[in-house]
């Protein structure tokens, strides 16, 4: 848009003007991977997702947070095709979700919540069924194999049966086996519940790996403090989107209230204390967190109160609130 308006200024050939900005217009299309509007499900009376709208713009990692039963994976399950939306729709990759369910399916890798793996089969045996199924080209099968072998550790494992694999493993092989074909996109549904923080880790660096090379990650989490591995997020609960930003722009526009973390030799007395005053507190490790409006002002008043109980203040500062405070506290709202 910005060349178009230079050369506009400039009062070069109309023509030129009129390419430049339809090239800028179309670029910015094709920069949206998912598109959602007004994307609607029941189950009966029961509304699981509520007329969501969002945009995934391409090579980005996307995170859908919300607790559970709060409509993650019936939205994904839309996005993928797999389910019928009842009113609304999106596009996925530029097609529509109600009219190219089956080019959506193509042209995405999906993990559902369960991994969906054959337990019975070998690491390798499980390689080629989703090979088959993805119609992965004959002569491609074998590199892309030893490529999700490598990418999962796996190497020295493909003969063993995939059920006696630990979690993070299985984890890793259910990617490798999302992704034989190389899709542009990938919906990845709680991809880490259950699986040992080491291995959440290990797997959030194959997500940013993939992501550097150019492809759309869209993942769900209920785990907070995943959220700030993505790009951008938006929040969910009971089927409604109830924010989107970066993980930095929800914690500091959308905490209606201060988190204030408080050290004290006495940690329990001053949490009583603080209880007795009608202060939102909890204790956090060391010390406490204590939910205040007006932070300035509270600070030097919360120093005094707890002095004046022959309390020693070792510290009182105001911190950047996790994203679970920041759900929390949209969800009083909501
Ligand atoms: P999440 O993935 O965030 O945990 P889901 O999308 O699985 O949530 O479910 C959202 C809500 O919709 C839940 O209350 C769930 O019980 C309900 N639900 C999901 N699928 C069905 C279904 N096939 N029939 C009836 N209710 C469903
Ligand atoms: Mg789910």
């Amino acid at each position: 848009m910005n060349i178009y308006y230079n050369e506009y200024e400039k009062g070069t050939n109309l023509l030129f003007k009129f390419d430049v900005f339809f090239d800028s217009l179309s670029f910015f299309m094709a920069d949206i991977a998912v598109d959602v509007n007004n994307l609607r499900r029941t189950f009966g009376e029961f509304v699981a997702v509520d007329n969501i709208n969002l945009q995934v713009k391409k090579g980005e990692i996307f995170g859908f947070l919300g607790p559970n039963g709060s409509g993650k994976s019936t939205t994904i399950r839309m996005l993928c095709g797999l389910l019928m939306p009842t009113s609304g729709g999106g596009t996925v990759g530029g097609f529509d979700v109600l009219k190219q369910p089956d080019a959506i399916k193509q042209r995405i890798g999906y993990m559902s919540q369960k991994f969906s793996l054959y337990n019975e089969l070998t690491v390798e045996e499980n390689l080629n069924f989703f090979a088959g199924i993805y119609g992965v080209p004959k002569q491609k099968r074998k590199e892309r194999k030893e490529w999700a072998l490598e990418m999962a550790e796996l190497q020295d494992r493909r003969r063993s049966i995939t059920a006696t694999l630990a979690g993070g493993v299985k984890q890793r092989l259910a990617l490798g086996c999302a992704i034989l074909h190389e899709p542009p996109i990938i919906f990845l549904d709680e991809p880490t519940s259950g699986v040992d923080p080491i291995s959440r880790r290990n797997f959030w660096s194959l997500i940013y790996g993939l992501s550097r090379q150019g492809t759309t990650i869209f993942i769900t989490t209920h785990y907070m403090d995943e959220a700030d591995y993505c790009d951008r997020l938006a929040l969910i609960y009971r089927g409604k989107l109830i924010a989107e930003g970066t993980p930095g722009e929800l914690k500091h526009s959308h905490m209606r209230h201060s988190i204030l973390e408080i050290e004290t030799d006495q940690l329990v007395p001053t949490l009583t204390l603080l209880n007795q005053q009608n202060i939102e507190a909890a204790i956090f490790g060391s010390a406490l967190h204590a939910t205040v409006d007006h932070a300035e002002q509270r600070i030097p008043e919360l120093r005094e109160l707890i002095a004046k109980r022959g309390i020693s203040v070792t510290r009182i500062e105001q911190i950047v609130p996790s994203l679970e405070d920041v759900f929390v506290s949209l969800i009083e709202v909501a």
